[in-house]
């Protein structure tokens, strides 16, 4: 992100002072958290949330529970979201928090302690006008309720907006689910049209069958592309004449996998990413494409439905093979949109249609797609750096506008 950061403040010219204010995050907050264990023991866990710009608007990003959480990772995560939000538009700054814990060793009480504890710790950073986290790696809705539960008995009143990600009766958004995945299907069908290629002769292999890729998936066969490779963390499967998608989800919710479906070859997940085809979309995990297999890679447009699934010297040689690559910060933007209308729709506290969601999300990823291919042609530059360009330009703008504080 360092070398995107860069190249792209470069050709914005931005000047140094700026630079440092952006690379730094705003707020950093590191808590201990006790928690009484079910043996009746105490133990204390360590807490971050990193604020890193809050210039356009409330910090916006997820909280993770991981053992290997660390303050380094969270503020790299933090900066991400700062740049995905701008991206898309959407009034928000980039926030990230986590938990050093191991949530497979842990109970519900456990975990609901751990939350209402950490919540408690960073109350006073949090709001729905000054930060509001999401699910991320091993949270979820019930981690959202809680967190919401404890936010609203400190300040003495429901306050639904201070959390996205939260269950429907709660005051979480309809499509929110999907969110990602369609947003996927909805940058994919703009860099389509800009190559004057249509769905139907487009071959997709999509890496990961989970959120994002299994939605995406699903979404884009509806469309009718002809998805002729799927995989998840088992390995992949393939057939060249496409696969029957709502089959395939079927068949993984019935048996934890996608291996054995029928009429379909089986290979490995590595190896799917080689295959045949004009569309690739990893989303399932970082550092996919490497400099090791970018070259042998086929497809003549990535969408990157996860963060980071390429790495910096693979995105040389793709560019360099005039692969285009429609990246991360504007790809899976579209569950960050979805949670800003959460946040608008709590606010309001009138709730939409699906197809209201669904109709604003389209809205906004095709703008924001088309703001990007804008900014690469003015200043000839791949998309991934466009994206770093606009981004960047829209946070310096207003961090200029407002002025230094002092
Ligand atoms: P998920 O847990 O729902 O699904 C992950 C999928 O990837 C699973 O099918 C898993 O089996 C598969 N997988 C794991 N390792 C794999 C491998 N080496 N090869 C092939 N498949 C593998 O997660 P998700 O929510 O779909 O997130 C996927 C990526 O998208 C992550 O990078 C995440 O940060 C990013 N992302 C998710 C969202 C969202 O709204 N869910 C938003 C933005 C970005």
């Amino acid at each position: 992100m360092a070398r995107n950061f860069n190249a792209a403040a470069d050709k914005l010219g931005l000047d140094e002072g700026l630079r440092e204010v952006l690379r730094r995050p705003d707020r950093e907050v590191t808590v201990a958290i006790p928690v009484v264990m079910d043996n009746g023991k105490l133990e204390v866990f360590t807490g971050y949330r990193v604020q890193h710009n809050f210039s356009r608007g409330p910090c916006k990003g997820g909280i993770r529970y991981a053992p290997d959480v660390n303050l380094d990772e969270v503020r790299a995560l933090s900066a991400w979201m700062t740049w995905k939000c701008a991206v898309v538009d959407v009034p928000f700054g980039g926030g990230k928090g986590g938990v050093i814990c191991d949530p497979r060793k842990l109970s519900q009480g456990e975990l609901e302690r751990i939350t209402r504890r950490y919540t408690s710790g960073i109350l006073d950073i949090l709001g729905p006008d000054r930060d509001v986290p999401a699910p991320d790696v091993n949270t979820n809705e019930q981690t959202m309720a809680w967190l919401m539960d404890t936010y609203s008995m400190h300040v003495r009143r429901t306050t639904t907006a201070v959390v996205t990600g939260k269950p429907i009766a709660l005051g979480g958004s309809r499509g929110r689910r999907e969110a990602t995945g369609r947003g996927v299907m909805f940058v994919c069908r703009e860099a389509l049209k800009k190559l004057g290629m249509r769905p139907e002769n487009t071959r997709v292999v999509v890496q990961g069958s989970g959120n994002v890729g299994g939605i995406g998936a699903e979404l884009m066969h509806r469309e009718g592309y002809k998805i002729v490779s799927i995989s998840d963390m088992y390995g992949a499967i393939h057939n060249e004449k496409g696969l029957d998608i709502p089959a395939v989800m079927a068949h993984l919710k019935k048996n934890g996998k996608l291996a054995g479906f029928p009429g379909a070859k089986e290979l490995t997940s590595a190896a799917a990413l080689e295959l045949p085809c004009e569309v690739l979309v990893p989303a399932a995990t970082e550092n996919q494409i490497t400099s090791q297999n970018a070259e042998r890679i086929q497809a003549k447009l990535i969408i990157e439905g996860a963060n980071g699934p390429t790495t910096d010297a693979a995105d040389k040689i793709l560019e360099k093979k005039g692969v285009i690559v429609v990246p991360d910060i504007l790809a899976n933007a579209g569950g960050v949109t979805v949670s800003y209308f959460e946040w608008v729709q709590d606010r309001m506290g009138y709730f939409w249609t699906e197809e209201h969601v669904n109709t604003s999300l389209e809205q906004i990823m095709v703008k924001a797609f088309a703001d990007v291919d804008a900014v690469a042609n003015k200043y000839k530059c791949s998309m991934r750096i466009a994206a770093y360009i606009l981004a960047i330009d829209r946070v310096s703008s207003v961090y200029k506008l407002r002025g230094v504080f002092a």
